[in-house]
């Protein structure tokens, strides 16, 4: 059942009916909204308690699968079964699923299963245990019982970029920004309540010190969270506008790029959940003064480009992009133009660029790629909440069409 706004106020209305000792001049779904807002999940922090019920064993040879997809909106969503052991040991013997889609927005209320079809696992880093068997994550996508990939999945579409292209070897190394807010949403965590920080951006980037760093511990939580999972995080920083943090997937090859960010994100909010704290990916969550937005830099390389003579090969790839750039905006998250304003280290939405250690350029060739002649590039310009089976298999498609392209030369942001 979908729990709404509907759903709440009638629940309110029993509950004053059989409970009128509660009666108070705030209406009860007043009260009720400010619980599910504020109280949520709160027994998460009582360690005691839940102690009590982790230590318990689990039965032999069973494990708990927590099935994750993609929704409407990009979010993900989850939930668990139990398996014997031998199902949950790989993509192949993990059986299918199914869920409402009403519920989510995925189907409609008179044909609502979606099925799930896992496509990747990884260990489950909120149910640890030390009994030889693993928990598990599993990373789905979404079908109609016919079969056919749901309108959301975009992970069916990325794959056909990627399929029988495997012999270029594409990596992706994705750089995730987030804004962590108190629980009121409005509020980033380190700011003054209904205020802004008294300092400019300067001092958050990469920082250190209780005036500076705004929710480290969350960042690195998560960090832990995703190594234990298998994920391969490679680093985070703390990020310019204070509250926000990024951490960085990859190298990933192909498709995996978009289901290990996919899953990172899933175990970021989980994480969140368990601090309380809300977490947001939107683009540009402050519009107000002078702060920066939070993007998903793209950090490509095929194979030719990691060999002698890769930088031509770079050069080229980038040409394709130029190409295509209003086509590559149109799929690059919403909201991005609310960041891509030419500020605050981005290039204009308008208009692309690339350069040579340039950040605000659409697309930057780092100095060791250029010093070494081969490496790869960065496409700066997918926003936070970008989908990244969209973004890692259009920027596929478009670098490996066969059309003539002529000798470029990096420009400057100034002249492009
Ligand atoms: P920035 O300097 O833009 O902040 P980061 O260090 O945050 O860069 O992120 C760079 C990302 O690029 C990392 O995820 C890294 O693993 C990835 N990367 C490194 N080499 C390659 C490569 N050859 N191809 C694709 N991605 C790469
Ligand atoms: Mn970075
Ligand atoms: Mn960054
Ligand atoms: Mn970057």
């Amino acid at each position: 059942m979908k729990l709404n706004i509907a759903a709440i106020a009638l629940f309110a209305a029993s509950a004053s009916a059989f409970a009128p000792r509660f009666a108070s001049p705030r209406s009860h779904a007043t009260v009720l909204s400010a619980v599910l807002e504020e109280r949520t999940g709160q027994s998460q922090l009582d360690p005691a308690v839940i102690e009590r019920y982790a230590a318990l064993p689990y039965p032999d040879d069973t494990v708990l699968a927590e099935y994750v997809w993609v929704d409407a909106v990009g979010n993900t969503r989850s939930k668990t079964r139990t398996l014997p052991a031998k199902k949950a040991a790989s993509v192949e013997a993990l059986p299918k699923w199914n869920f409402d889609g009403s519920s989510t927005d995925q189907a409609p209320g008179d044909d609502s299963e979606v099925i799930l079809r896992p496509c990747r696992i990884f260990k489950d880093p909120f149910r640890p245990r030390n009994d030889g068997l693993d928990n598990v994550l599993v990373m789905c996508d979404c079908y109609t019982p016919n079969g056919e990939a749901i309108p959301t999945n975009h992970r069916a579409k990325a794959m056909e970029s990627f399929e029988s292209r495997e012999d270029e070897e594409i990596w992706f190394g994705l750089e995730q920004e987030f804004t962590l807010f108190n629980l009121d949403k409005r509020t980033p965590l380190g700011w003054p309540e209904g205020g802004m920080p008294n300092r400019p951006q300067g001092p958050y980037y990469c920082s250190v010190g209780p005036e500076n760093n705004f929710g480290r511990h969350i960042t690195e939580s998560m960090y832990r969270a995703c190594l234990y999972a298998g994920i391969n995080i490679s680093g985070t920083n703390g990020e310019v506008m204070p509250g926000q943090q990024e951490y960085q997937v990859g190298p990933c090859v192909g498709i995996d790029a978009g289901d290990q960010l996919m899953m990172s994100r899933y175990i970021l909010q989980r994480v969140c959940e368990d601090f309380q704290v809300y977490c947001t990916l939107h683009p540009k969550p402050i519009v107000d003064g002078d702060w920066n937005g939070a993007g998903m830099h793209t950090n490509v390389s095929t194979k030719s480009m990691r060999e002698e003579g890769g930088l031509e090969v770079i050069k080229k790839a980038i040409y394709k992009l130029g190409a295509k750039h209003l086509e590559h905006i149109a799929v690059y998250g919403e909201g991005n133009e609310l960041r891509l304003t030419g500020k605050h280290e981005t290039a204009s939405m308008d208009k692309f660029c690339y350069g040579v250690a340039n950040r605000g350029a659409s697309i930057r060739i780092g100095r060791d790629t250029e010093a070494e002649g081969k490496g790869y590039f960065e496409d700066r310009r997918p926003s936070s909440n970008a989908d990244p089976y969209i973004v890692t298999g259009k920027i596929m498609n478009t670098i490996m069409e066969d059309v003539e392209v002529p000798d470029i030369a990096p420009m400057d942001k100034a002249v492009a």
